[in-house]
This record gives structure tokens, C-alpha cells and sequence, in this order.
């Protein structure tokens, strides 16, 4: 048996399970299965390091797991070193721990198009707002402005990255939502949207909820393209799953099983 998996803590509503466990029977991969991996933080590393005995091939790591993930593994990609943290480690035969962060690529490959030239506002300043703003300047956005409600997280953010903060977001062709509005039906109003749906091309909001968010929704309204967070999921958990399997990955079969 292959196994893979997801750590987080909580882990409960992941929906990688489900996404993973269809791309390997779409592939005849029947001897590998990917499952739920709940493990607080104070046993993290320990348990991660005996995963490969136990016939892990690799895992996905989620909240609040991503630094100490990067901290653990032996060797990590200049995406995952950069962003400082990892959401994909890999196992090789020798048990020795390659990290990877898929989560900046699988944004890439979810957006309709490439933001190279393009004017970019980031909401948020956590984890996933670390992956997006990298990615966002690394392919050739033009601008990227970031702006979270506690300003002090995005200077930090800004200044690791060579982006801009703001306290008042001017128009960008591409929003990116990364904080958690939207996740417990927050009003949009949490965010500073206000008028600059009308001058944006394309939407993302990595949150995702059946039927969509407020955000897609306002967007869609107002003529945008949306990517809504699944999509991020799908794209992301793609990216991982190539890596383990070495197989070119079902992306119907991925989207499918998340919606
Ligand atoms: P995080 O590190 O905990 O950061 C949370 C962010 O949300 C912070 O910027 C925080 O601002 C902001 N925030 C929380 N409540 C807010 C409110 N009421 N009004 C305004 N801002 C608020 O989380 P994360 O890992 O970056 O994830 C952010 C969201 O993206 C989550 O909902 C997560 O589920 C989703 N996500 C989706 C995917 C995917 O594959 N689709 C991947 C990763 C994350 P402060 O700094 O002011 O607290």
C-alpha cells in the first residue's frame, strides 16, 4: 500500500481526501489511498518522521502545520524556502523529507490568465497571502498591493516581498481574497471592495463555499471573471499529487469529487 495524506489540526473538513482518493482510482492507482491525518502541533514532527516507515509516500500539510513543515524537512524548493513555508512533503525511499509549496503554482494555474504585467490587490496577511503575493511577483505582476485589516501584517509582508501596503486599496486588475472573510458568512463589508469591482478583470477568493462566495458573487455581478477557492484546491492538490505519483493528474475527475 501507498499512502498519502493530509496533517492539520484540525483536519476534519478537509475535502482532500475525497479529491485525492478520485484522481488515484481515475489513474488504477488501487493500492494507494490518501487519508486524514489529525496531529497537534506538539507531536508534529516526531509523528511526521515516522510516516515513510509506515508507508507514507507523502503528505500535504495544512493549518497550522506549513512553517514547521519547511522547519522539519531536509531539503525544500526556493518556492517553499522563499514563502517560508510548505504544504507538500515528499518521502524518498531513504526516509529523508523533501518540502515543496504548491500552493503559489496551483494559484498560478487557477487564474484564466497569466498576471505577468497586470496590476494585483492581495486582501489578507496570513499564510495563504504569503504563497499568492510570491506568486503574483514572481510571475511578472506589474504592481501588487496587499492590504489586511491589522496593517502591521501586511508592512511585514510587503517588506519580505518588495510589494506595496495599503490602507486604502486603489483599483488592480486582479483581486485576490486571502483572509478567512466569507468562510463563517461574514459580510463583504470586511473587506474594502467598495468600488473597485468595477475595474477589475478577475476575481479570486481562496475561501470556497457551495454556491460560491459574496465576493464571486459581487464580482460575477459586476462582468469579472471568478475563481472561486476550490478551484485553488484542485490546482494545488494536482501539483502534489503529480510529484508522488509521477502521473500526469485527472483534473475533471479532482473537481468533480471537491464540488
Ligand atoms: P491565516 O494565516 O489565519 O490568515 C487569516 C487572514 O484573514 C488574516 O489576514 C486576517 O487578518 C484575515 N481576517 C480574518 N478575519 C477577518 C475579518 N473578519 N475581517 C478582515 N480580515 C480578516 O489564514 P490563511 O491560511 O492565510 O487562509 C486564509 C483563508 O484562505 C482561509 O479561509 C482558508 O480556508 C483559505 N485558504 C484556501 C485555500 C484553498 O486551497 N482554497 C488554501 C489556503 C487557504 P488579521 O491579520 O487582521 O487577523
Amino acid at each position: 500500500m501507498h499512502r498519502l495524506g493530509v496533517v492539520g489540526w484540525p483536519v476534519a473538513h478537509s475535502r482532500s481526501p475525497a479529491m485525492h482518493n478520485a484522481a488515484l482510482a481515475e489513474l488504477g492507482l488501487g493500492d494507494w489511498h490518501y487519508q486524514r491525518l489529525p496531529l497537534p502541533p506538539d507531536v508534529f514532527d516526531e509523528t511526521v518522521r515516522r510516516l515513510p516507515e509506515m508507508g507514507f509516500v507523502g503528505v500535504n500539510v495544512t493549518i497550522p502545520h506549513k512553517e514547521a513543515a519547511l522547519a522539519l524537512a531536509d531539503t525544500a524548493s526556493d518556492a517553499a524556502r522563499a514563502i517560508g513555508a510548505a504544504n507538500t512533503l515528499t518521502f524518498s525511499a531513504s526516509g529523508s523529507i523533501a518540502a515543496d509549496n504548491t500552493d503559489a503554482p496551483g494559484l498560478l494555474a487557477a487564474l484564466p490568465e497569466s498576471p505577468a504585467g497586470r496590476t494585483a490587490l492581495v486582501f489578507g496577511a496570513g499564510g495563504s497571502a504569503r504563497a499568492v503575493v510570491w506568486a503574483l511577483r514572481e510571475a511578472g505582476a506589474a504592481e501588487v498591493q496587499v492590504w489586511n485589516r491589522t496593517p502591521e501584517r501586511a508592512a511585514a509582508i510587503a517588506a519580505a516581498f518588495g510589494v506595496r501596503h495599503v490602507a486604502e486599496p486603489h483599483s488592480a486588475e486582479i483581486l485576490v481574497n486571502c483572509t478567512s472573510v466569507g468562510l463563517g458568512g461574514e459580510p463583504l463589508d470586511a473587506l474594502p471592495v467598495g468600488d473597485l469591482l468595477a475595474d477589475a478583470s478577475t476575481v479570486v477568493d481562496l475561501v470556497y463555499h457551495d454556491g460560491g462566495t459574496a465576493l464571486t458573487a459581487a464580482a460575477a455581478d459586476h462582468g469579472c471573471v471568478t475563481v472561486d477557492g476550490s478551484e485553488i484546491l484542485v490546482q494545488q492538490g494536482a501539483l502534489s499529487l503529480a510529484q508522488w505519483t509521477g502521473r500526469a493528474v485527472p483534473l475533471a475527475a479532482m473537481r468533480a469529487a471537491v464540488r
